[in-house]
């Protein structure tokens, strides 16, 4: 695919050869990110790959073992520098358990870093920014009257209020129930791009990855193993990890011949690998083309197992039969209001881009 267009503005974090170890535990390793001015970065990947660490590391949480942290071109971290303490950097903190003051009322939380300002400008600004996170009217509430979604709005409202150059975000959404959570992100992107800053979130969820970021980090063990769009990374994936880690995949086997691979649902182009080589076929269950068959010939088997209604999508366990008398259950998402019965003859077609293929592991 072509590459999105990248964002032409200076970076206000960059980080270079970053490595981190707890002890003997090698938490991050060689890790080089940059988010440019107005630029949203999401760290995505599984519990313990070093999200949080880096995160820490530019918060100034984390004294820096090695590598190098500029903000807005100055170098706060390098080994043997002084450690520039997290007050001292003009970086915005939204992390989980962001804790509000409890005997400062909401406007006093969100006005506490803005001593600089006079109080009329001070509250001016505090109020505009609990209006854009749609809190305005909570201003004299204090936090122990408000549900957890609104404490971490305020909490969000606080960080954004100084007008940091880089906001950094750990999970700021998770303990919020589903729904909340979808108007919290939405507000919290309106906001960070109104604001223009550069934001570093971390994430373990693809799908909030894929809503809130210009470009993903995708980290496994300490290293990115892809940085790129949503886009890129969900339509180019590197390799099986990055496919597996947006969802769930049906895996099969099979032999290079002229550049492809077939499969009992059709052939994949496998560029890059050469013929006669074993290659891992990867098939999201969206890239299946299912269609129901009215009158089968007697000679039909392909068929759905079992179909379940989850709402905008169905999923269908599908048996496919190749010509050569094989038969292959597979994973099938289909929209909602498609849902065959159970036995129901179908047809099978592929969408190949949505269809990845690499080599298969030595040995497999
Ligand atoms: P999660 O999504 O679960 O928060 P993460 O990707 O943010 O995970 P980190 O918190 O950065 O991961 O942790 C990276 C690795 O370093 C993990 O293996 C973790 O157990 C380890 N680790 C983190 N903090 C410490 C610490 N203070 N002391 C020792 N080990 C730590």
């Amino acid at each position: 695919i072509a590459p999105d267009t990248a964002p032409e503005s200076a970076p206000v974090l960059a980080m270079h050869n970053i490595r981190h170890a707890y002890g003997h535990h090698l938490a991050v390793e060689d890790v080089g990110l940059e988010v440019r001015q107005g630029e949203v970065v999401c760290l995505l990947g599984p519990s313990g790959c070093g999200k949080t660490t880096l995160l820490r590391i530019v918060a100034g949480l984390e004294v820096l073992q090695q590598g190098r942290v500029e903000l807005d071109g100055v170098t706060i971290g390098r080994p043997g520098q002084a450690h520039v303490p997290p007050e001292k950097r003009n970086v915005g903190l939204a992390f989980q358990d962001s804790a509000l003051f409890p005997h400062l009322s909401v406007l006093q939380n969100v006005g506490f870093g803005l001593e600089a300002l006079p109080g009329r400008e001070r509250r001016k600004r505090a109020l505009e920014l609990l209006d854009q996170l749609g809190m305005a009217r909570y201003a004299e509430s204090y936090p122990h009257m408000l549900s957890g979604g609104q404490q971490q709005r305020v909490a969000l409202a606080r960080a954004l209020a100084p007008a940091p150059q880089l906001m950094l975000l750990d999970e700021p959404f998770s303990s919020l129930d589903a729904r909340l959570r979808d108007r919290i992100r939405d507000d919290t992107l309106h906001v960070l791009k109104r604001v223009g800053a550069g934001a570093l979130l971390v994430t373990h969820d693809p799908e909030e990855a894929m809503f809130m970021a210009d470009r993903i980090a995708l980290m496994r063990d300490g290293h990115i193993v892809q940085l790129g769009t949503p886009r890129e990374l969900y339509c180019a994936p590197v390799d099986p990890f990055v496919v597996s880690f947006f969802g769930e995949v049906n895996e099969l086997e099979g032999e290079v011949r002229q550049g492809r691979v077939a499969t009992p649902v059709g052939e994949a182009p496998a560029p890059g690998l050469a013929d006669g080589q074993r290659a891992r076929v990867m098939i999201r269950p969206e890239a299946l083309r299912v269609v129901a068959l009215e009158e089968p010939p007697a000679d039909h088997h392909s068929h759905v197992i079992m179909a379940k209604l989850l709402g905008r999508t169905s999923l269908l366990h599908i048996c496919a039969h190749a010509g050569d008398g094989r038969e292959l259950h597979l994973h099938a998402r289909v929209p909602g209001v498609f849902l065959p019965d159970e036995g129901q003859p179908i047809t099978v077609r592929l969408d190949t881009s949505q269809v990845f293929v690499f080599p298969a592991a030595a040995g497999a």
